[in-house]
């Protein structure tokens, strides 16, 4: 069932206007309208909210980021001055806890520029409360380019599934005689019924084509490739930044170690699952990170790149069980509270798996602790 949400209309009335939109167009809209937006229009998270997040779910997750924090400070030379940037901080929770467990190390500490990277100016305001608590100095940009050259740890923890994908099918197999495959652009139209998915008649451009990542196997007839050109952007932003100075960017978020075919845009409300048109600007919308691809692009670009490793996998790295043990100890009462915690984080099941942890560094540093190799 489709809601005729106040973004709903809008949107009736510009396709009717000037036609489908992108899906990419569509998810920028539904996400990031100032005025019916999702994420600028309310605090999406926590167990009241859409969604829950590692960070918001246990300490643990960004205190172990801090010490990862630490450590890429010592690999990049222990330099006077870094930023540290967060790509859509949410509540600033995660920063919050990655900047009580640095501050075992106070130089690093206190040679941190604390910069957030956050769209919504709801949020942007609750990061305030939560950062104001911890006494840190922070500051706000409008974007990665914005942010000054020295070196730089960049962290994003489901940042990169609310980027706008674009999404494609396959119109025309690729046959015997290695003419490669058509791909036709999918779009959201609407008619009397309201939005809809409708497909291009004519195939995307052979530019286009071009930089459609690789797949395996070929694709069939009505397979469907997405690509997420707002991620492809940060990347080549990341060979400028990491060719000029040290810098390492930590990605961890939900998503297939390689390419797959499949639409993969998910709609959550209030810890549901709701169709992409049931409620827009009212209900969260992401999709899976194509981890294959921002690799293969990095790795293109002469950049480092270790993982995608599997959450579980890099935060038993940095020591989470013992971090458990240790707040256990302080804490006997919370035993079940934080094994549950430790479950939904690790657990193959919840989200030990699924999600993952890619970075990509300057090429001259060493592998970032818990990510050991590349694959
Ligand atoms: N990292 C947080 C929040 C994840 S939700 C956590 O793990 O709890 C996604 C966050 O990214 C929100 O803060 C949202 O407002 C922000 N965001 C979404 N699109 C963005 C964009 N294009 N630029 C900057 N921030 C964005």
């Amino acid at each position: 069932m489709q809601t005729e949400t106040p973004l709903t209309t809008r949107l009736r009335a510009k396709i009717a206007d000037t036609g489908p939109i992108s899906v990419a167009e569509f998810m920028t809209l539904c996400l990031l309208d100032p005025v019916d937006g999702y994420y600028p229009t309310r605090d999406p998270l926590g167990s009241d909210g859409d969604f829950i997040t590692a960070p918001e779910i246990s300490q643990m997750f960004g205190e172990c980021l801090g010490l990862w924090v630490i450590q890429s400070w010592l690999d990049m030379g222990a330099p006077e001055q870094f930023n540290l940037v967060e790509l859509g901080p949410g509540r600033g929770v995660m920063m919050a806890d990655m900047l009580r467990a640095m501050a075992l190390r106070p130089e690093c500490l206190s040679a941190c520029n604390i910069v957030l990277i956050e769209a919504s100016a709801a949020l942007q305001a609750v990061q305030a409360k939560t950062l104001g608590r911890s006494g840190a100095a922070v500051e706000w940009a409008d974007r990665i380019e914005a942010v000054n050259d020295d070196p730089c740890l960049i962290i994003g923890n489901e940042y990169l599934d609310c980027l706008p994908i674009r999404q494609f099918i396959c119109t025309r197999a690729s046959d015997q005689q290695n003419v490669p495959a058509t791909w036709s652009e999918r779009r959201v139209g609407a008619d009397e019924n309201g939005l809809r998915f409708e497909t291009d008649q004519q195939p995307i451009s052979a530019a286009l084509q071009q930089t459609l990542p690789a797949t395996h196997p070929d694709p069939q007839l009505g397979d469907l490739l997405e690509i997420c050109p707002a991620a492809a952007q940060l990347i080549d932003h990341l060979k400028t930044r990491f060719m000029d100075a040290a810098g390492r960017a930590l990605f961890i978020d939900y998503g297939p170690a390689r390419t797959e075919f499949g639409d993969t845009l998910q709609a959550l409300k209030r810890h549901e699952k709701v169709g992409t048109f049931a409620a827009p600007g009212d209900s969260d919308l992401t999709a899976r990170v194509d981890f294959a691809a921002l690799a293969a692009q990095a790795r293109a670009a002469g950049l480092s790149v270790s993982g995608p490793h599997s959450q579980s996998n890099f935060l038993r790295a940095l020591g989470i069980e013992a971090r458990a043990v240790s707040l256990l100890r302080g804490n006997p009462d919370a035993k079940p509270k934080i094994m549950r915690q430790l479950h939904r984080l690790l657990d193959p099941n919840e989200m030990g798996a699924l999600f993952k942890a890619l970075c990509i560094s300057s090429a001259d540093l060493p592998a970032p602790l818990g990510l050991p190799d590349g694959v």
